[in-house]
């Protein structure tokens, strides 16, 4: 197993930043063989993103895709697209997207769909809010989430998923690993039942998690990487970052 330290950035670098941000992060990546490295811009920035990560090993993602191919969906991006700019994975389901613009499994399932169709990674999120934990729900919520988007998705490859709760994305207050660890066997079992044994399954933990936590999360034998929103946007603590889960496999 090779641990994924994905960055999602967001709504967040001006064109120059982003250039330089990713050019830092692909000459790390360099000397980081046994970490697999993503990183997600905005849609505006992929293809120079792309341009100065080329010939690096630092794998392109898109924060997220319409399920349709092409069509009378003003403003929207379908995989063909990412696809052609250079994209391996697309984040789908991050919870700003569920909160703020509605998104659903079922939205959810027919991206997956579409992704699987242009050949690419998706890192499916999923997450429970604070109330949904405090009412003792957090792994009804969770599994809801994942059934009702991969049922009858045809997975092919790979496929990874984050768990990220609500309460710990940008709020500095990171899931303690044991309980995360707790989340991520119930996930592994849940895909058991969905996903063929020949998928290659990577589960990451997301959730304010910045160098100086990452190793705790790592050392837990389900968790297998990293959704970082804010650290990402950092070369020095995205890095130190894939240090700790370089170090973590060598
Ligand atoms: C995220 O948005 O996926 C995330 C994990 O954000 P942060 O690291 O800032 O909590």
């Amino acid at each position: 197993m090779k641990y994924l330290i994905a960055g999602n950035w967001k709504m967040n670098t001006r064109k120059d930043e982003a250039v330089r941000l990713a050019w830092d992060v692909a000459q790390h990546a360099g000397r980081t063989p046994h970490v697999d490295v993503m990183i997600a811009p905005p849609f505006v920035w992929l293809s120079p993103v792309a341009d100065v990560i080329r010939d690096t090993p630092l794998f392109l993602g898109a924060q997220n895709v319409h399920w349709k191919e092409k069509g009378a969906f003003t403003g929207e991006i379908a995989a063909p697209m990412l696809r052609d700019l250079g994209c391996h994975y697309v984040i789908v389901g991050h919870s700003e997207r569920r909160q703020y613009f509605g998104e659903t499994n079922h939205q959810i399932h027919d991206k997956l769909v579409a992704i699987y169709q242009t050949d690419m990674i998706p890192i499916l999120c999923v997450g429970e809010t604070l109330e949904e934990r405090e009412a003792g729900a957090t792994l009804d919520v969770i599994g809801t989430q994942i059934r009702e988007a991969l049922t009858d998705v045809p997975v092919k490859e790979e496929l990874v998923v984050a768990y990220e709760p609500v309460w710990a994305i940008g709020t500095g207050r990171a899931a303690n690993p044991e309980l995360a660890q707790e989340v991520h066997t119930f996930i592994r079992k849940v895909l058991k039942e969905l996903i063929p044994p020949e998928v290659r399954v990577r589960i990451l933990y997301g959730g304010s998690v910045k160098p100086d936590n990452i190793a705790g999360f790592i050392a837990m034998p389900d968790i297998e990487g990293a959704l970082v929103g804010g650290a990402s946007l950092k070369a020095e603590a995205f890095n130190a970052i894939v240090d700790a889960a370089e170090a973590a496999s060598s």
